[in-house]
């Protein structure tokens, strides 16, 4: 479904990403996990459109999406979730959660997929008419979530999901992404916490200094003696 090829990305003279490549099959749940300022957000940008990469190429449903703006990369059905969230704090839950649909005009599925992500989102429901800025950190991510998914995604964009929560929160979080990933969107995950982003997904690349180190099965790369100690504290 994605295809990045090669891809490389530079600020001015600094390469950030150099001729990475990796795939995310339909409805498939893979991490991308790496250091800080290994290029992990670099790579979710240039994939969206948000940044133009130097060279390689990215598809999506076997079409070049490389170099489309990032708005029409998201007509398409690929919907990033930045870091830091990004909702609007001065805007109610509801009105976050319906800005995520604003590209779309087809009224009776907005209000149906509303009533889903509430489902989803069981605490957000409590809080529908409260001001996003005065939700806790966690909640403010299952918010950012269900804004995606109003854009009614094939394939999601995280961007280190679990950053800044406390660790129940964290797994509220991963629960509502497992979820998200078993209703069959695809969701491509950057983590710091490589610990938890093996566990959630099927299948992983580990990201240094902008090259793609090594990728398989995250149960082969939670068992790698490399992976084992760069990422796993071991
Ligand atoms: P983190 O986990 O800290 O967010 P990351 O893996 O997402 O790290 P990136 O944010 O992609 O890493 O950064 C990769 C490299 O590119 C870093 O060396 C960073 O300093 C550099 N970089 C990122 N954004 C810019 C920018 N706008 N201008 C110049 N350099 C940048």
């Amino acid at each position: 479904m994605l295809e990045v090829g090669r891809l490389s990305v530079a600020y001015g003279g600094i390469h950030a990403v150099r001729e990475l490549s990796l795939e995310v099959a339909s409805g498939e749940l893979v991490c991308l996990i790496g250091a800080n300022g290994a290029g992990k957000t670099t790579t979710l940008k240039a994939i969206s459109g948000l940044i133009a990469p130097q060279g390689g190429s990215v598809h999506f449903d076997g079409r070049s999406i490389t170099r489309l703006p990032a708005h029409e990369v998201a007509r398409r059905g690929l919907s990033l979730v930045p870091e830091g969230r990004g909702v609007f704090p001065r805007m109610s839950v509801a009105e976050n959660l319906l800005m995520g649909a604003y590209a779309r005009n087809d009224r009776a599925a907005i209000a149906r997929d509303l009533d889903e992500v509430y489902a989803l989102l069981p605490r957000l429901t409590e809080r529908r008419t409260q001001m996003a800025g005065l939700l806790s950190g966690g909640e403010q991510q299952m918010l950012a979530l269900g804004r995606a998914m109003m854009a009614r995604p094939r394939l999601l964009l995280l961007d280190e999901p679990s950053m800044g929560l406390a660790p129940l929160m964290v797994q509220a979080v991963f629960d509502i992404i497992r979820r998200i990933a078993a209703s069959g969107v695809a969701v491509l995950l950057i983590e710091q916490n490589a610990h938890l982003a093996l566990k959630t997904c099927a299948r992983g690349y580990v990201l240094e200094n902008g090259v793609i180190t090594l990728s398989g099965a995250a149960s082969d790369l939670a068992a790698d003696p490399a992976v084992r100690q760069a990422y796993l504290g071991e």
